[in-house]
């Protein structure tokens, strides 16, 4: 790493994030916030407005982070927070049935054709263990596809890399997870359609549904290519297993109808978090109605959460999606749009190898002059370029992923100020990415 990778110091995050270390594992409740991947200190942010971060020494990022996705309509937008207010003078859980989680559930059906019936948990982790959980009561039977690269939250069974080879039994990821919960999961590269094929032939009876991300954008962006995912269907209805897609970070973000929307393939089930949260812990699982109706009260798969539904929550979810209109998508495509032409323009100029990938709005810049179809490509990037080119970018006011394996979010509030902050720092972080070293 050279000395230029931090030309400054961050004295009051730095001194947060030492008090921090001492009564939290490695200073952090997410890992990536840790800017592990990146080295450096990170940023405790203070305040949130529109398309800008204020961290405690005071300085002002554009976010291209938007809080992992949920943020689409920019910081403290005002109908979300006089929602939010609203529901809160009104208490702020009851644990009871209340109308607000009827109006999201309402909104999220009406949204997504696919989505008949669904429930609502607090986190995307929440969501897609459930929904693995009522797939296996569903079919009685017990394997697991995913994808390698794809992340699902911190499930046990889905915290599991492929081992070598094509359809190999998955080895667990992490101290914790045992043999047995990795066992029942297959892990595949992803786009690889043979490898199902061969999945399906080698397990047959035995595979209650495969789980991917719609899109995925947590080896950065990676879309599927054409016919994967209704390939990844037509397997599962074949094998009488279930096609459970993972729209948590793709749901209401990539179009009214998420992935969905896009591409038009049918899911048995899918999960949502992020957006439809509107900053707050909420998410949700559904599809197929006879399959919900596995779930209790009504069926035997069991499931449940104290705060299932908040009033708070579900509050600034219905808010953010009633403001998610097609106006509020063409806005944050077009954002999108221009922030990849910039990056692009200032990374060729350096003669920096790269490709910039795209789901819709979604978009994240690699190394490579290779186009990225699975997980061993991501990882084939020069991910030191990045380092350069991420804090370079921080240190002139751009909040950037920590990390080359994530999606960049921007949202609608991102404007013509914001697009020209990106637009100043980017030769800079091109020169930093075309001059660093591995
Ligand atoms: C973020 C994410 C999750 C996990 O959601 P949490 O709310 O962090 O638990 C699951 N799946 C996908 C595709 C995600 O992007």
């Amino acid at each position: 790493m050279s000395e230029l990778a931090y030309p400054y110091e961050a004295p009051a995050s730095q001194a947060l994030f030492d008090r921090a270390a001492a009564v939290t594992p490695g200073g952090v409740n997410s890992p990536v916030r840790a800017f592990r991947a990146v080295g450096g200190t990170p940023r405790f942010m203070v305040s949130g407005t529109g398309p800008y971060l204020t961290d405690a020494d005071g300085r002002e990022y554009v976010d291209l982070v938007c809080s992992w996705g949920p943020m689409i309509l920019g910081h403290a937008h005002p109908e979300v927070i006089a929602a939010v207010q609203e529901a809160v003078a009104h208490g702020t859980s009851f644990g009871t049935p209340a109308e607000g989680e009827v109006a999201l559930a309402e909104a999220m059906v009406e949204r997504v054709a696919p989505l008949e019936e669904v429930r609502l948990v607090s986190s995307g982790t929440e969501a897609t263990m459930s929904a693995i959980r009522l797939a296996r009561g569903f079919t009685q039977r017990t394997k697991v596809i995913k994808f390698a690269g794809c992340y699902h939250g911190h499930v046990d069974s889905l915290l599991a890399a492929a081992g070598s080879g094509v359809a190999t039994f998955a080895l667990p990821d992490t101290p914790g997870v045992t043999g047995a919960q990795a066992s029942d999961t297959i892990v595949l590269p992803y786009n690889d359609l043979d490898a199902v094929q061969a999945a399906f032939a080698a397990h047959p009876g035995e595979i209650a549904c495969v789980i991917t991300e719609a899109s995925p954008g947590n080896m950065g962006v990676v879309p599927p290519l054409p016919g994967f995912n209704q390939g990844l269907k037509d397997a599962c209805a074949a094998n009488g297993a279930l096609f459970v897609s993972d729209e948590v970070m793709t749901g209401f973000r990539t179009s009214r109808a998420g992935w969905y929307g896009v591409e038009g393939v049918v899911p048995d089930l899918m999960t949502f978090g992020k957006v439809m949260g509107g900053g707050f812990p909420a998410a949700a699982f559904g599809g197929r109605a006879d399959v919900m109706a596995h779930l209790a009260p009504a069926g035997p798969v069991y499931q449940a959460g104290t705060l299932s539904g908040n009033p708070v929550a579900t509050a600034a979810g219905l808010a953010q999606l009633r403001l998610l209109d097609d106006a509020a998508y063409a806005t944050v495509d077009a954002v999108s749009a221009q922030i990849q032409g910039l990056v692009t323009e200032a990374l060729a100029k350096e003669g920096v190898a790269h490709t910039v990938q795209t789901a819709s709005n979604m978009f994240s810049v690699f190394f490579t002059d290779r186009p990225v179809n699975d997980y061993e490509g991501a990882k084939a990037q020069e991910s030191f370029r990045f380092t350069a080119f991420f804090h370079s970018l921080l240190a002139n006011g751009v909040y950037l992923p920590p990390s080359s394996f994530e999606s960049w979010f921007v949202s609608t509030a991102h404007d013509e100020r914001a697009v020209q902050r990106i637009a100043d720092a980017l030769p800079a972080a091109a020169r930093a990415a075309a001059e660093a070293t591995a």
